[in-house]
């Protein structure tokens, strides 16, 4: 084992490993597997979100650290509530976040026939039997965590009995719900998962891969340590609510005859504010209709995120800064957007485009004419290059970039007969403020400075106030998606007629963008100068651009926790 690569970890190292890694660490050093292998086992029932996205990082991360393999497998033993949409998501998925399985591609549903034959041995052990209890007797006979539960009348059929009713069970001569295979383990057990847990039950449902095939179906408790072991999973890791079906995993694999002994780990699933994380709730959101869909760009689904413009970069670091713990607990949800902030302020190309734009009339400009300015794509990576924006006559600027009388010294931005600079091109005076009827401005008459081209200072004066804007008639008109988050309240317990909030997405219909932005595709991301980073809808058409608000600059609840 010298060559193993834990042993290339000092000491100093290690003690910055999750409890995880440390067992890993472990089983390389003692020789307990030369090969880690990990799984990471979604069921097809939903789309996956940032929850599995940690245990994604975890299992693929930890395979690709130590150099073995992670497997993808569908858990896919309840006919009823999986399709194929879902697994093809969750593919889409998990190659997205950067993660690749190669050959090891994997579904519970391959080992049906195998499941089968574990269970029959079990039987032949004297270790399963067919109970005919009605789910009511059987949840009676169960007990309490207080009190023992009780042994079923059935529970002492011959083992030649029991192989015959579970053939018969298989072969579809009984209706639903009659008859169900149970472990007998010790129906006293502290642990009520111990008390004579259900393996097999007898289920009509079409399966969207073996179709008609089975009438019968493995539980998970017991398809899940055998597809671990068949597999030869050295470490199958889970989230904490498992903690108390360990023994059973374990006994599962003990009594069967099979050669590989995967070690169950828990570890605290991931929990975070303004979000719900239970697939049963977001299927909800998604079936009421009270979000466009799974991949909503306020969902907490990886598709969601993606549609948003989060980055997988972003997603892999959130999940290396929260670490991997046994306590359960909340994180901030402002701590994901820290890290998506951190990677597009790096990568996203920055871009002009106006909100609630405001015409702006250049009268000293000449009319017709139209000049083409060099703008940089990114400060932060010189590589990226510039691009020509054009500049003419008649502008759009913010309408908040302007007021008619400076409220304060302060003021840097526009108002009468104050200068400002336009970015990238020249200096501008604002000379009169154009109203309509009821009062509203509507248009700003100016005048350019000529000397101040491409935005120096021609004779030293002072311009603090610089303002972003596009060309009147380059500009594209854009629809902008702005989002908050989707509940109200910071730790919703998932009741969508309190919870939610109604204000989770803001329509701006009236943007314009900076002509160069017709060559986007959807899912581009950019920075928008002085408003935040967006990103391209495939809802987007070359003559109306849409736009969804990945994040804004800065961090404003930082700002608002302060000021409270
Ligand atoms: P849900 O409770 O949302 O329906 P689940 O646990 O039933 O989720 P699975 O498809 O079984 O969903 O999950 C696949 C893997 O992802 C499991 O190993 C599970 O432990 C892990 N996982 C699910 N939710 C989280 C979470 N919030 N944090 C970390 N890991 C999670
Ligand atoms: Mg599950």
């Amino acid at each position: 084992m010298d060559t193993a690569p834990a042993d290339a970890t000092s000491p100093a190292e290690k003690a910055n490993l999750d409890f995880i890694r440390e067992i890993v660490e472990d089983d390389l050093r003692t020789g307990k597997h030369q090969t880690i292998v990990t799984r990471f086992p979604p069921e097809p029932n939903g789309y996956l979100h940032i929850g599995h996205a940690k245990s994604i990082c975890l299992n693929f991360g930890i395979a690709q650290e130590y150099g073995g393999r992670c497997h993808l497998r569908f858990d896919d033993t309840n006919p009823t509530k999986e399709e194929t949409e879902y697994v093809d998501s969750i593919q889409e998925d998990v190659k997205w976040l950067g993660f690749d399985w190669g050959e090891n591609l994997f579904y519970a549903s391959d080992y049906y026939e195998k499941l089968y034959g574990f269970a029959v041995e079990l039987i032949s052990k004297g270790l399963a039997y067919v109970d005919s209890l009605s789910p009511e007797d059987m949840r009676e006979y169960r007990g309490t965590p207080t009190e023992p539960g009780r042994n079923s009348p059935y529970r002492d059929r011959s083992i030649a009995e029991n192989l015959d009713l579970f053939k018969r069970m298989r072969e579809g001569e009984f209706a639903d719900g009659a008859h169900i295979l149970r472990a007998k383990i010790d129906m006293a057990s502290p642990n009520l998962t111990m008390r004579d847990p259900a393996l097999y039950r007898i289920r009509r449902a079409h399966h969207h891969r073996t179709g008609d095939a089975w009438l019968i179906y493995p539980m998970y408790d017991f398809a899940h340590p055998i597809s671990d072991a068949l597999e030869g999973i050295t470490h199958s890791i889970c989230t904490l609510e498992f903690e108390d079906h360990r023994p059973l995993y374990d006994w599962t694999i003990a009594n069967i005859t099979i050669a590989a002994h995967p070690r169950q780990i828990e570890f605290a699933r991931l929990n975070m504010t303004y979000t719900v994380m239970s697939k049963r709730k977001l299927l909800q959101l998604v079936n009421e209709n009270l979000v466009s869909g799974w991949d909503d760009p306020r969902m907490p689904t990886i598709s969601g995120m993606r549609r948003r413009g989060y980055t997988p970069k972003a997603l892999r670091d959130f999940a290396a800064a929260i670490g991997v713990t046994k306590a359960n607990g909340i994180v901030e949800l402002s701590l994901l957007e820290h890290y998506v902030r951190n990677d597009l302020n790096f990568v996203a190309p920055r871009v002009m485009v106006v909100n609630r734009p405001l015409k702006v009339v250049i009268t000293n400009y000449p009319e017709g004419q139209v000049e083409h300015f060099d703008a940089e794509n990114n400060p932060e990576d010189p590589a990226a290059g510039t691009r020509q924006v054009p500049f003419s006559r008649e502008l759009f600027i913010e309408q908040d970039d302007f007021q008619e009388v400076p409220p304060n010294k302060k003021y840097f931005r526009l108002a009468v007969g104050s200068e400002v600079r336009l970015k990238h091109a020249y200096y501008l005076t604002c000379q009169e403020a154009i109203k309509d009827e009821a009062g509203n401005i509507v248009e700003l008459r100016c005048t350019y400075d000529p000397e101040s081209r491409g935005g120096g200072t021609p004779d030293g004066r002072m311009v603090k106030g610089t303002l972003h804007w596009v060309s009147a008639a380059h500009a594209i008109p854009t629809e902008i998606r702005l989002y908050d988050t989707l509940f109200s309240v910071s730790e919703p317990t998932g009741d969508f007629a309190t919870e939610l909030n109604p204000n989770s997405v803001q329509i701006l219909a009236g943007a314009m963008a900076e002509p160069s932005l017709a060559e986007a595709k959807a899912g581009d991301r950019f920075q928008f100068l002085r408003i935040g980073y967006f990103c391209m809808d495939p809802e987007s058409r070359g003559d109306r651009l849409v736009f969804n608000r990945t994040a804004t600059l800065k961090d404003t609840w930082a700002k608002v926790a302060k000021r409270q």
